[in-house]
Order: structure tokens, then C-alpha cells, then sequence
């Protein structure tokens, strides 16, 4: 109930439009009725062979309706429909800004197949909440009671007779057929899900499963699944053609009872002869308003069962909360951590522990440590991923978390490990740092990255088309690009999460050159666990199972004998003794 109401609330812009629509609904299905109903009039009568002048009321009539049907049909589904676009239009607007908080910390749980079936899929499941679940019974209830008083008119046992048939065909067979539809529509959605997720994953892995030999085992796990999809959309199938058999069913014993009652009243004078073909028809046409009504049944389990899963994900609490009234943005003078203690969940170990680090304007320090020390958790704190358990982050003076998330995240410019390239051109993989950079900017930026010569060779200029994800370049071109980026994003301070991790030696060397060349003047936070060009520092904090081990200068370091020396001798001897 509580997702049926949240679903409604999206229909609260529309009031105006939804009651249009539905009395354009009503006035169709009410021309259906006038139509038949005159129809049968003006056939029975003239049998009879009056004069035409008896006959001219039900002539126009019958022209009436025949065009007001149409007419009305046509408002009906321009306005419906328009309603439907607008209220997807606003979902998938919805459905994203709920889902921008929760990255990454909230989603990375959530397979990017899922993911994007809830986006898509889902909100396309709902495109028949309004037109076949919400106006089709409210045009129902409408016409049904229009019926109800026309029928009372002629004789109460008619009306009696037709309301009962009515609320047979338009709530019996519609609870029937949603108790038929509802597992099988729920096990639709979350099939389509998995095959969603799956069929991403398999694309994404594909080299991987080809080289291990794993195409059987893909084709079974995805035969499985079309499987279980065709034997619900097979279930599915059967509810719906039971709830049309049984609808029909309903209506043709309501007009089987109704002349049981209007032949005698015929027959006793106490209705004209002409009209119990006019009561036959106008009887089976009101369950034209009543017949969608197994159909909206079976679609609200689905649409209930995409919204869930839509609400599960837009009602998660993100990571980081923005504060009731912000800080106005930074200026980023200096940053510090202070006593920072993280772990990514309750349940896990903490993976920074009473973390102190301070990085001053200009300053450029390494972050340094074995593999999985927490130095690029520590990148995600301060671009607020996460937030810590414990401790403070201190920007100018003020805790961390008195600014907007966006703000904060403004003063940084990050090049990690891999970098995300999007499947555009090159120019608009360069504008993600700053929208209205010029051409110049762009050339500036990519000669100072030292991608000039790759650059001059592109056929398109800035123009030139990456490919899906960059795959057209090198890891060495790629992560020169994301330098570029960040160069032109001119931000205060510049974190780089071990952006050399994938390149080889020579690469990483000329990369590394590069990185001083264009860093000379900026605040530079370094976590790398290779230890090149470490001199260049100005402090090295060293890193160790989430606790700040040894800090200072490469010099006295290795003076020292620690972690950091020990690393040192290891990433510099051919041998490894004591391996
Ligand atoms: P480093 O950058 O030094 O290699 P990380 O900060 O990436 O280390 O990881 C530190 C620890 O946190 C590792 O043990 C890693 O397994 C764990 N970790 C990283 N990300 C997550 C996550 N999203 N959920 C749970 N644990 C994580």
C-alpha cells in the first residue's frame, strides 16, 4: 500500500490533466453506448416502418455518437499519454537525482546490470501505471453509475441485474486475475533483472570467459533464465486470457439475465418491444468500461514490483549528509585529518585508525604504503565518498562536513589509477573539467600533459572520437588525458591515487616527469606504494594496515630504518634477500 501511495504522489502535478482524461474516457465509452443503444433503436423502429420523421431524433443520434466517439477516443489518448510521458519524464529525473548521492558508497553493492534495469526497465514498466491501472477504473466507476441511473429509470430489477453484472465483471474478475498475475509479474521483474545484470557482466567479462573456456556455462545460466522468463510471461499470459474469458463471461450472463427479466416485461406491455434491443446492447456495451479493469489488476503487480525496486534504491540513506544550512564554498586554504578513524561498514574492521595529516597550501606530500594501507580510502574521505566513524576533516578552519558535498569536492582535482574515459570525442572528454574552456585552453593542457604528438596525429583534432571508453588509446595516453583534465580543472588541490599503478616502467618514469613539470606550484596529495622521484616530496607520510606509521622527509626515512626504509631496499635491489 505504502508504494501505491508513493507511486500516486507522482500523479499530484497532473490532477488537472488525469480529470480531463478521465471524462474524455468516460465520454468515449458513453458515445460506445449512445451509439449502440440508438443504433439499436433506429434498426428495431424501423422494422416497424414508421414514418422517417419518427425516425430523425435517433438517425442524428446514431451520426452523433459515431463522431463524438472518435473524437473523445482521440482526447482521451492525447491527453492520457501526455500525462504518462511527462510523469516518466519526471521519474527518470527522480529516479537520478536520488541515485547521484548514493554514489559510490550506496551503489557499490548493486550490479551495474541491476542497476541499469531499475533506470530503464523499471521506469518503463511504469509508463502503465496512469493509462492501464489508474484511469481505467475511474472511468469505470463513471460509467457505471451513469448506467446504474439510466437502467433505474426503466425498471429497478434491469438495474439491479446490470450494477451486480458490472461489479462482477469490474472487481470479481480483476481480484481473481491479480491473485493469478501477482507471482508471475514479480518473478518477471526480477528475472528481467537478472538477465539485465547478467548479460552486462557477461559483456563486460566476455575476453575473460572466452579465454577460460566458460561459454557452456554462460549459454546454460543464460538459457536458465530465458527459461524462467517465458514460464512467467507464459503465466502471465494465462491470467490475463482468463481475466478477458472470464469478463466476457460476465458480460454476455448479464445480458442472458437482463432478458430473462425484459422478455416478460415486453411480453406484459410494461416496456416497448423496440427498446429490449436497445437494453441488450447499451448492457453489452457498459462493460466496455469494465473489460480493461482484469488487465489494470494484473499491470498493477508489475508496476508495484518495478516501483519497489525503484523506492528501494531512492529510499537509502546516502553515505554523506549535507548539512540543513551550508557553509558558503571554501576557499581551501589548508586541509587536515584529524584523529580519522573509517571503516566501510559496521560489520567490517576499521581501515584507517586515528589517521592525523595535514596538507597545507603549496605543500606536496606522498601518501605512501603497501597495497590496501587505506591511502586511496583516505582519497575517498576527502573527495566525500564516505564519511569517517570518527574524527574530523578540517577545511579552512571549519569541520568538513558544515560545507555542500559539491563544494568540497570543487577544491580537488583527482587522477587516479584508471581513468574513466567517456565513448565521446576527445573534446568532450576534456570538457568534463571545465565547461567553458576554449580551444586554446584544450591545445594548452594536452601540449603540457605531453600528449602533443599523439594529439597532432588525431584526424579529427579535438574532434576525434575515443571509442567505447578510450580502449583507442594507450594506458599511458589515457592517463595523460585524465593530467590534461586535471590541469584544466585548475583546482587548489590536486590528488593523484596512484595514477602510474597500470603503466610500465618507462611510461610511469616519463609520466612521473611529466606530473612534476606541470605540479611545480600546486598542493599535491601523492598515494602510491612505488616509491619513484620520492625526493621530490615535501613530506612522505607512510601508511600501514590504516595507521600513519613514520612521516617525514625521504632523507631522514631512510635514516630511520622503517617501513619506509624497508620498502625502499626492496623496490631497489635485483635480488630480495630475505624473500
Ligand atoms: P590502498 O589504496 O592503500 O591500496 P585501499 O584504501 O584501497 O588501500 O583499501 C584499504 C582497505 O579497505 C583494503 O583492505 C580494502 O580491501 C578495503 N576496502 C576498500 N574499499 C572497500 C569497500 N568499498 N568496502 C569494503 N572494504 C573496502
Amino acid at each position: 500500500m505504502k508504494t501505491f501511495l508513493q507511486l500516486l504522489g507522482f500523479l499530484r502535478p497532473f490532477l488537472g490533466g488525469i480529470g480531463l482524461s478521465v471524462l474524455a474516457s468516460t465520454a468515449t465509452i458513453a458515445s460506445s453506448i449512445g451509439l449502440l443503444g440508438t443504433s439499436a433503436f433506429l434498426i428495431s423502429s424501423a422494422a416497424l416502418q414508421p414514418s422517417i420523421a419518427a425516425l430523425q431524433v435517433a438517425i442524428v443520434g446514431v451520426r452523433f455518437f459515431g463522431i463524438s466517439r472518435g473524437v473523445f477516443r482521440y482526447l482521451e489518448r492525447l491527453s492520457s499519454h501526455s500525462i504518462n510521458f511527462k510523469l516518466l519524464a519526471n521519474m527518470r529525473v527522480w529516479f537520478y537525482q536520488a541515485l547521484e548521492p548514493l554514489s559510490p558508497a550506496r551503489l557499490i553493492s548493486y550490479q551495474s546490470g541491476d542497476l541499469l534495469q531499475r533506470a530503464v526497465g523499471d521506469i518503463e514498466v511504469l509508463e502503465n501505471f496512469y493509462v492501464r491501472v489508474i484511469a481505467p477504473p475511474l472511468a469505470a466507476i463513471l460509467i457505471t453509475l451513469g448506467v446504474g441511473l439510466l437502467f433505474g429509470s426503466w425498471n429497478p430489477s434491469l438495474e439491479g441485474v446490470l450494477i451486480s453484472g458490472l461489479l462482477l465483471g469490474g472487481i470479481a474478475v480483476p481480484i481473481i486475475t491479480y491473485h493469478m498475475g501477482r507471482n508471475p509479474g514479480q518473478t518477471l521483474v526480477k528475472v528481467r533483472a537478472e538477465m539485465s545484470a547478467s548479460y552486462v557482466e557477461t559483456l563486460q567479462g566476455l575476453a575473460d570467459l572466452l579465454a577460460y573456456g566458460q561459454e557452456t556455462a554462460v549459454r546454460q545460466r543464460l538459457g536458465n533464465l530465458e527459461q524462467k522468463l517465458s514460464a512467467a510471461q507464459m503465466r502471465l499470459a494465462w491470467a490475463g486470457g482468463s481475466g478477458n474469458a472470464l469478463g466476457q463471461m460476465t458480460a454476455n450472463l448479464t445480458l442472458l439475465m437482463v432478458l430473462i427479466i425484459a422478455i416478460p416485461l415486453v411480453s406484459t406491455g410494461k416496456l416497448e418491444g423496440v427498446f429490449l434491443a436497445v437494453i441488450s446492447l447499451v448492457v453489452l456495451a457498459s462493460f466496455e468500461a469494465v473489460s480493461p479493469l482484469p488487465q489494470a489488476a494484473q499491470m498493477l503487480e508489475a508496476c508495484l514490483a518495478s516501483a519497489r525496486r525503484l523506492f528501494e534504491l531512492a529510499d537509502l540513506e546516502p553515505a554523506v549528509k549535507e548539512p540543513p544550512k551550508p557553509l558558503p564554498a571554501p576557499a581551501a586554504g589548508a586541509i587536515s585529518l584529524r584523529n580519522i578513524t573509517f571503516r566501510y561498514d559496521e560489520s567490517l574492521l576499521p581501515v584507517l585508525q586515528q589517521v592525523d595529516l595535514s596538507l597545507p597550501p603549496g605543500r606536496k606530500i606522498a601518501l605512501v604504503g603497501p597495497s590496501g594501507a587505506g591511502k586511496s580510502t583516505i582519497m575517498a574521505l576527502l573527495m566525500r565518498f564516505w564519511e569517517p566513524n570518527s574524527g574530523t576533516i578540517v577545511l579552512d578552519e571549519n569541520d568538513y562536513r558544515l560545507y555542500r558535498s559539491e563544494d568540497t569536492r570543487r577544491i580537488f582535482a583527482l587522477v587516479s589509477q584508471s581513468t574513466y574515459l567517456f565513448t565521446a570525442t576527445l573534446r568532450q572528454n576534456l570538457l568534463l573539467a571545465k565547461a567553458d574552456a576554449d580551444e586554446a585552453d584544450l591545445v594548452r593542457v594536452l601540449d603540457q600533459a605531453g600528449l602533443q604528438d599523439w594529439f597532432r596525429q588525431l584526424p579529427g583534432g579535438l574532434d576525434t572520437w575515443l571509442g567505447e571508453r578510450g580502449q583507442q588509446m594507450s594506458g599511458g595516453e589515457r592517463q595523460r588525458l585524465a593530467v590534461a583534465r586535471m590541469l584544466l580543472q585548475d583546482a587548489q588541490i590536486v590528488l593523484l591515487d596512484e595514477p602510474t599503478a597500470h603503466l610500465d616502467a618507462i611510461t610511469e618514469r616519463q609520466l612521473i616527469e611529466t606530473l612534476h613539470a606541470v605540479l611545480v606550484n600546486r598542493t599535491v596529495l601523492w598515494a602510491t606504494h612505488n616509491l619513484v622521484a620520492m625526493d621530490w616530496m615535501d613530506e612522505i607520510v607512510v601508511l600501514d594496515g590504516g595507521q600513519v606509521v613514520e612521516h617525514g622527509t625521504h632523507d631522514r626515512l631512510l635514516q630511520s630504518s622503517g617501513l619506509y626504509a624497508h620498502l625502499w631496499k626492496i623496490q631497489n635491489s635485483e635480488l630480495i634477500p630475505d624473500l
